[in-house]
């Protein structure tokens, strides 16, 4: 599961201030308010970390799928498998045609 950061926008409490970690899956959505205190949070995408896949047939399956979401122009799709995958270079031009602030 990759693990994603997130950090207050505003204000925020001491859990979110400084930014925290949260376990996802891949196809949760993408939490938008603190748990602790419900200040508005963003994705951080500049520091986030991955557990990369443990095989090359599942890079490589993954890489595909990621392909595929590319060619439907599904772009947060495709970024967040690559992200999910380890590819970050992929992810970050996927989140950047999806709209998303880096
Ligand atoms: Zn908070």
């Amino acid at each position: 599961m990759p693990i994603y950061e997130y950090r207050a926008t505003g204000k925020g409490c001491d859990y979110c201030r400084g930014g925290f970690e949260v376990k996802q899956r891949i196809d949760a959505k993408p939490l938008g308010k603190c748990p602790k205190c419900q200040a508005l949070i963003r994705r951080l995408m500049s520091r986030f970390r991955t557990f990369v896949a443990e095989t090359s047939d599942e890079v490589s399956a993954t890489e595909k799928k990621v392909r595929e979401f590319e060619k439907e122009g599904r772009w947060s799709h495709a970024a967040e498998l690559a992200d999910k995958s380890g590819l970050e270079d992929r992810a970050r031009e996927n989140y950047r045609k999806a709209g998303y602030e880096l």
